[in-house]
């Protein structure tokens, strides 16, 4: 968005596109800028620059920037024979034009996101950043090799009047900050988003507006007095991290405060299958359904999957897990939307009434997990009786190959009972049906 008004200050036409389109492959561009995002989408990305290099006359103006870009310029040179754009475009010769340094600082152009049928969530928000980058280094995130040095304060009201002169006002606003806890300067841009308009209980047009930190915020850097500060504005929902259960402590106590100064909407990033383990991970979701009951929060949980930032596929397994919890998750989640429902009912019917029936829930045959209402009677209940009627050794030898999610390659056990349980994972799957996820 910010290279398209780039592009139209100097009086260029520009053309959106997501993904492979003939008609704009058919034609022959002065310029093609090709955006990347994770790593694991590795193929998809490889492909699409194959399929528009022909469409420009210098294989010199085909840019290639974005997150996985920056992450592995290397590799995707290798791979092509174009080397990316690495970074934000804030310095100059990035894209060999008079004024690119300043890409980064312009107003996004909100206008091509109405040349593509697909529909952006948040479309009428405020896009914005107060600071850029970020002070920590997890080794989990790409945010310290991306953007390296931490911007304590970018002027918000002033890229709110911009947006409001060239494209109106926008209900909502999202700051897309990796970390604005980090800021010196917490206090004028708490002060400025209330200026903007986003002060609690704030309305246009008798709609609510809200403001989302899109990016969570830093729980170890939440003091009691800046989640008062946060209460001030029309936040919905407040998301915090809950990276690891030796955090809980301070996870708990920061819900405590935000439930104190009136903030009961909250999401939660759970990462998974990092250094943590299947049973850490289900009591975390626990935790925030008794923090819904004792606080009256309504926490939405988003568990998120750890895939080291630079792999080409999403196939990595934590220390901890094992292929098939992995798949079990994911059938779940396929259920739920992505989201773990903030009331205990809805909580234990996906994810199983405690831990031990959650583990066995995930060595379930995908259909079992994602269709339960249909096979509640009809292989569940007999996968079940056998599965609770193992011995230990047969237990042992069963999780041996389940783990692995290959289903021992037609090889037969000595033990009849695996033999059958394995022929439950042979049916095949069934297509998801959308009523049935609804
Ligand atoms: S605090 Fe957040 S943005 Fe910063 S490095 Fe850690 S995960 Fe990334």
């Amino acid at each position: 968005m910010k290279i398209s008004a780039f592009h139209k200050q100097r009086g260029d036409n520009v053309r959106f596109i997501k993904g492979l389109n003939k008609e704009v492959k058919a034609q022959m561009w002065d310029r093609i800028y090709i955006t990347t995002l994770f790593s694991f989408y590795w193929n998809e990305t490889i492909n699409t620059i194959r399929y528009y290099e022909y469409s420009i006359q210098d294989p010199q103006n085909l840019f290639i920037g974005g997150p996985m870009a920056t992450l592995m310029s290397d590799e995707i040179e290798k791979e092509t024979g174009y080397r990316p754009v690495k970074g934000l475009l804030n310095e100059k010769r990035k894209l060999r034009l008079p004024n690119d340094y300043k890409v980064d600082s312009l107003v996004p152009d909100y206008s091509i996101l109405e040349q593509i049928e697909y529909k952006y969530p948040a479309s009428n928000a405020y896009f914005a950043h107060a600071t850029r980058g970020c002070i920590r280094k997890c080794p989990f995130c790409a945010v310290p090799k991306i953007e390296p040095f931490y911007t304590d304060y970018i002027p918000l009201k002033k890229q709110i009047i911009m947006i409001n002169e060239k494209y109106g006002e926008k209900k909502d606003l999202l700051l897309l900050d990796n970390n604005v806890l980090a800021s010196s300067q917490f206090d004028k841009i708490i002060d400025e988003i209330k200026e903007a308009g986003f002060y609690r209980g704030a309305k246009l047009n008798n709609r609510n507006r809200y403001v989302d930190f899109n990016q969570g915020i830093d729980l170890r850097l939440l003091t009691k007095e800046k989640m008062r500060l946060l209460a001030e504005l029309s936040i919905k929902p407040l998301r915090i991290a809950f990276d690891h259960i030796k955090l809980e402590k301070e996870y708990v106590k920061r819900v405590e405060w935000a439930s104190e100064f009136g903030i009961n909407n909250l999401s939660n990033y759970i990462l998974y299958n990092f250094h943590d383990t299947p049973e850490d991970f289900y009591r975390r979701l626990e935790i925030n359904i008794e923090l819904n009951e004792r606080l009256g929060t309504k926490i939405f949980s988003f568990p998120m999957k750890y895939i080291p930032i630079d792999n080409r596929d999403r196939k990595h397994k934590g220390k901890y897990w094992n292929l098939r919890y992995l798949r079990g998750i994911q059938c779940i989640l396929q259920a739920t939307h992505g989201v773990v429902s903030p009331q205990r009912e809805f909580f234990h019917a996906a994810f199983g009434r405690n831990v031990e029936a959650f583990k066995k829930l995930l060595l379930m045959p995908d259909n079992y997990i994602i269709f339960r209402e249909n096979h509640k009677n009809n292989g569940t209940a007999d996968w079940a009786k056998i599965y609770d009627s193992l011995s230990n050794e047969q237990q042992k030898e069963f999780h041996d190959i389940v783990f692995e999610n290959q289903f021992n390659n037609g090889l037969l056990s000595k033990y009849s009972k695996i033999n059958i349980l394995l022929a439950h994972y042979k049916v095949p799957k069934q297509q998801v049906s959308l009523k049935e996820l609804s």
